[in-house]
């Protein structure tokens, strides 16, 4: 397939890559990012988009996105598919993707999970919202940068699966680091404290595979410092995302809404920025009751 990769960051670049591994005819595009190898670089996204059957995005948000989707949409080929991977509000993926139609292109919002990682990897997960056609086209190309790709349903299904995830393990993380920083000050020990909630009730993600208390559990980013795996401004920025599409939607929210406010204290008023997201335990440990 002919494809074309504008976005060749953290994510975009190994996952460019691992297309032209595979054999695809690959040109990228990037406003600062240099192209990976087996990409051919493009002058610019334009240029990257015209004659290519698939157009992929991974942008930083939706303003970007925005701005990149109306400078390919008019440079794409009729019936070509417009892709993007990266996690923006759903809003701007529903216009995309209405833009896309009126041109005649398929569009697709298949946001990721699994990190740079998994984008490494070939393993990520696709969230993907869109045309049931537009999904087979892009199928082949999901096969080869993840493990896993879920028709989620219409335009915007892809980035609502995925906040709605994220809201999740959010909520999740801050609720085991505060029970890890209690039990610490009434003396349980952390791994009777694994032991007992990773196969009780309390068990989650965060706890059985993420664990964010360093020596306990698999090895997670806690037992490297915290240095991310999934960074907290991240984390922020995804909790964000949930808020904003709470308030159009008028959902009600309040657990997402103080996971955003604590995420959003911690990145920008302590020294949460640049660190995992499950560095809350130790933002915990430190504190004290009011
Ligand atoms: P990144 O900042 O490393 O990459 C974004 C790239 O977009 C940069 O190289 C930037 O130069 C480029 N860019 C910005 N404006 C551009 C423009 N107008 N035209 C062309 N290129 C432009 O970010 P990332 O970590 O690769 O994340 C990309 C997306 O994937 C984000 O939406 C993020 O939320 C999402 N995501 C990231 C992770 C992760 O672990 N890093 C995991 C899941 C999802």
């Amino acid at each position: 397939m002919k494809i074309a990769f504008v976005g060749l960051g953290n994510m975009g670049a190994p996952m460019a890559r691992n297309l032209a591994a595979a054999g695809h005819e690959v040109a990228g595009f990037d406003t600062a990012a240099p192209v990976p190898e087996g990409v051919v670089p493009a002058a610019s996204a334009a240029a990257a988009a015209a004659g290519a059957d698939v157009v992929i995005t991974m942008l930083p948000n939706g303003t970007i996105l925005r701005a990149v989707a109306a400078q390919v949409i008019p440079a794409m080929r009729p019936g070509a598919v417009l892709c993007d991977c990266s996690t923006v509000d759903v809003e701007s993926a529903r216009a995309v993707a209405a833009e896309a139609a009126a041109s005649g292109l398929g569009a697709l919002d298949a946001p990721v999970s699994g990190g740079v990682g998994g984008a490494t990897a070939g393993t990520l997960t696709f969230m993907v919202g869109g045309t049931g056609a537009a999904f087979a086209t892009v199928g082949p190309l999901f096969e080869i940068m993840g493990q896993k790709a879920v028709h989620c349903g219409e335009a915007g299904a892809g980035q609502a699966a995925k906040i709605c995830n994220n809201m999740i393990l959010g909520v999740t993380m801050i609720a085991t680091c505060e029970a890890f920083a209690l039990a610490d000050k009434l003396g349980l020990d952390r791994q009777k404290m694994f032991d007992v909630v990773s196969t009780s009730s309390g068990y989650s993600w965060t706890m059985n595979v993420y664990c964010p208390a360093p020596g306990v559990g698999p090895k997670s980013p806690a037992d490297n410092g915290y240095r991310p795996g999934f960074a907290a401004d991240l984390m922020l920025k995804d909790l964000r995302l949930s808020q904003q599409a709470a308030e159009g939607a008028d959902a009600d929210t309040p657990m997402g809404a103080l996971a955003a406010e604590l995420y959003a204290r911690f990145v920008e008023e302590e020294d949460g920025s640049g660190m995992d997201f499950s560095a809350m335990l130790p933002r915990f440990e430190k504190r004290h009751r009011g």
